[in-house]
């Protein structure tokens, strides 16, 4: 019998992550592509997963934790394609097919649905029904594990693009949305804040205005979650999050948002929700991990 192998792909606007696992779950092989044209890029992951291979072993599953927004329809014509998305080059692009030259399942999920999944198994979420997993960076993302199973409805969560409240200070910026302009995303993403105050929040002093602003639109989301999907825990990753001031600032907002509607604001109540938004358990590895959690999730699929 042949040794079982999972592939992982974390799929990326900059970057493909790859990385193999044995049966046991130990990744003994990884590696980074940069995200040029979809021929290239996903020419180089099949080349990684054909290398790691050999006579004695076979991959099990394949799973993909990608950009989007994605058909995950099973049974669909273009299962697995990413739909219509700014990224030039990559808009219907067939993410699946590539891989099934190895004969194995290919289990596909958004991103964030794959980093709720991993929290949800392996991080901040253990032990948990409902976690969200919100990603702030280039863009803004969500995603939802309830139960061990990730959230697709229709197509899956965008929750990014919802409508906030403007700050009183900041009436006048138009947002970098391409499609809503001020929703959440073009109004308090990465390039919505250096489109505002010409760098990012990591190069603003401690007490600059961007921090007040940005985060009342982040608590904004954090409030809706937490209205909409009551998750025992609300996981703020991404790179405008690692800076180490803003998870404070968002909880903050969530409780002033919230006005003592669910928890309160009075200090008593705060370590509860201290407890609810908080940073992955995984670090940078929640993408990685939700795709070979994926890999792992193909049988019977
Ligand atoms: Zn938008």
């Amino acid at each position: 019998m042949k040794n079982l192998l999972y592939g992982a792909i974390e799929a990326g606007g900059t970057k493909f992550i790859c990385a193999v696992a044995d049966a046991q779950g130990h990744t003994f092989a990884s590696t980074r592509i940069a995200t040029t044209s979809p021929q290239e890029t996903l020419a180089a992951c099949v080349d990684f997963f054909n290398s790691q291979q050999n006579d004695e072993s076979v991959y099990a599953g394949i799973g993909i934790a990608a950009f989007g927004p994605l058909d995950l329809h099973r049974g669909s014509s273009t299962y697995g394609h990413i739909l219509a998305t700014p990224k030039p080059q990559w808009s219907h692009t067939d993410l699946v097919a590539p891989f099934g030259v190895f004969g194995c399942p290919v289990n596909i999920d958004t991103d964030v649905n794959a980093a709720a999944l991993a929290e949800a198994l392996h991080g901040a979420g253990r032990g948990c029904d409902v976690v969200v997993y919100i990603t702030v960076g280039t863009g803004i993302g969500g995603g939802v594990s309830i139960k061990g199973q990730t959230l697709h409805g229709a197509m899956h969560p965008e929750m990014g693009h919802i409508g906030v409240r403007r700050h009183p200070q900041d009436r006048d910026f138009a947002g970098t949305c391409p499609f809503h302009g001020d929703c959440l995303e073009g109004l308090a993403c990465g390039p919505a804040i250096v489109a505002r105050y010409g760098v990012s929040l990591d190069e603003l002093p401690d007490k600059h205005a961007a921090f007040e602003v940005v985060s009342h639109y982040l608590g904004q989301l954090a409030a809706t979650v937490i209205l909409l999907l009551s998750p025992e825990r609300l996981i703020f990753g991404g790179g405008v999050m690692s800076n180490p001031r803003m998870l404070d600032y968002v909880r903050c907002k969530a409780a002033q948002q919230l006005n003592g509607y669910v928890v309160g604001v009075d200090g008593a109540l705060l370590p509860a929700l201290d407890a609810v938004i908080v940073s992955p358990g995984l670090g940078l590895q929640s993408g990685i991990a939700g795709a070979l959690a994926l890999a792992k999730d193909t049988a019977g699929k």
